[in-house]
């Protein structure tokens, strides 16, 4: 008989489990404590539910993390774990500590349909997205991890970012039960604020989100106009950045923050010169959209073609942010001895969409020295502001 991987669950999932069980819906409050705020896994365990509770869930259910494939601690404490999902796929999360937060970056799906040029991910692929109780596995996992390799009793990860492997608005329905385990009191109990859904700009998913579970958001922007973001990030064709920005204002009604993050990775002479900067202030003064931008250092590797921006052309074009105030940060790189930094999370992924393929053969059909655009205007861009 099949048994029920109770991390599959958000609280309400939980309770209708239990009831179909026979048991009051409180009793599910109880169990989803035991499970994310203390880690237990063994229902014997759990001394405070009802042994008979106790006998029908060793029947019919299970708490059932990811087997971990490996773990590396880098010297600045950042730790990586890769983590088997099964048929031969993995992917990674990665633990950030810093002085005042411990940062989760958990994976979303096992590699990514998007396959933005800049990122290894998106280079091997797609191969499916995660459920529920796989993206809720990677937090129950480092959470109870950390708590015991640090000797804490008290809650390690603050923050949670949705910034590892895939796009989490592609898998949505599986997304919004995850983000609100890790939201519940009787879970992680995180602030809105602190987990942070990060898009290449799933314009529909992100009006849904609003509404459904607004967390605070970062977008993948990486171009100021839509003829370099195109070949950046190829799901601009489908949504361009006139589209984006307008979601992203619709979104800032809900959002936790009263502002969006903009990721934008510094790519050597590809959007990082003076032009870029001024198109960019340009296309936020437009849309009027509250903002803060974080420049990433890029994560080279080799079947991108792309290089990383030198640090005096960043610190340049944040300067140039900075004084039309906008307010800038660049991104620290953390965990570079052990392949986690932004860009790196790569994992083992059966490409079943022939992703990888098709940028293959996009990289060879665009083999030319990529040009400034002007900002395009099109007919959706938004003269109100
Ligand atoms: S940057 Fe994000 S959306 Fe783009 S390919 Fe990588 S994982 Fe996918």
């Amino acid at each position: 008989m099949t048994t029920a991987n109770l991390l599959e669950f958000d609280l309400e999932g939980l309770a209708a489990f239990c009831e179909k069980l026979g048991e009051k819906k409180f009793r599910a409050t109880q169990l989803f404590r035991w499970i994310h705020q203390r880690g237990a896994s063994d229902f014997t365990q759990m001394t405070d539910l009802a042994k008979s509770l106790r006998e029908k869930l060793a029947t019919t259910a299970r708490v059932e993390a990811l087997p971990v494939l490996t773990q590396h601690e880098s010297k600045d404490g950042t730790i990586k774990w890769l983590f088997d999902v099964g048929d031969g796929n993995a992917v990674e999360a990665v633990f950030i500590p810093e002085d005042d937060r411990g940062t989760l970056c958990v994976s979303s799906q096992a590699g990514c349909a998007v396959g933005c040029r800049f990122c290894s991910t998106g280079h091997q692929g797609f191969s499916r997205n995660l459920s529920t109780g796989e993206i809720v596995a990677q937090l129950w996992f480092a959470e109870h991890f950390l708590r015991k390799h640090l000797k804490r009793t008290e809650r390690v990860i603050s923050n949670v970012v949705m910034m590892g492997m895939g796009e989490p608005l592609q898998n949505y329905s599986a997304l919004v039960p995850a983000l609100r385990t890790m939201l519940d009191d009787n879970a992680y109990g995180l602030s809105r604020r602190r987990v942070t859904v990060s898009t290449s700009g799933v314009v529909p998913m992100i009006d849904r989100l609003g509404t459904d579970c607004a967390v605070a958001m970062a977008v993948s922007l990486h171009a100021p106009n839509d003829a370099l973001r195109d070949d950046l990030v190829p799901l601009n064709r489908k949504y361009p950045i006139a589209e984006l920005l307008e979601a992203c204002k619709r979104y800032l009604v809900h959002a936790p923050r009263d502002f969006i993050t903009f990721e934008y990775c510094m790519l050597d002479g590809v959007n990082d010169q003076p032009e870029h900067a001024k198109q960019l202030i340009e296309l936020v003064r437009t849309h009027g959209v509250s903002c803060k931008f974080n420049l990433i250092p890029f994560n080279p590797f080799p079947a991108s073609g792309l290089l990383r921006s030198p640090q005096p052309r960043v610190l340049a074009f944040a300067k140039a942010l900075s004084e039309a105030g906008l307010v800038t940060t660049v991104r620290k790189t953390r965990g570079d001895d052990i392949d986690a930094a932004c860009g790196q999370l790569a994992g083992d992924v059966k490409d079943r969409t022939r992703a990888a393929e098709r940028m293959a053969q996009r990289r060879a059909s665009s083999e030319r020295p990529i040009v400034l655009h002007p900002v395009r205007k099109t007919s959706t861009v938004s003269q109100e502001h």
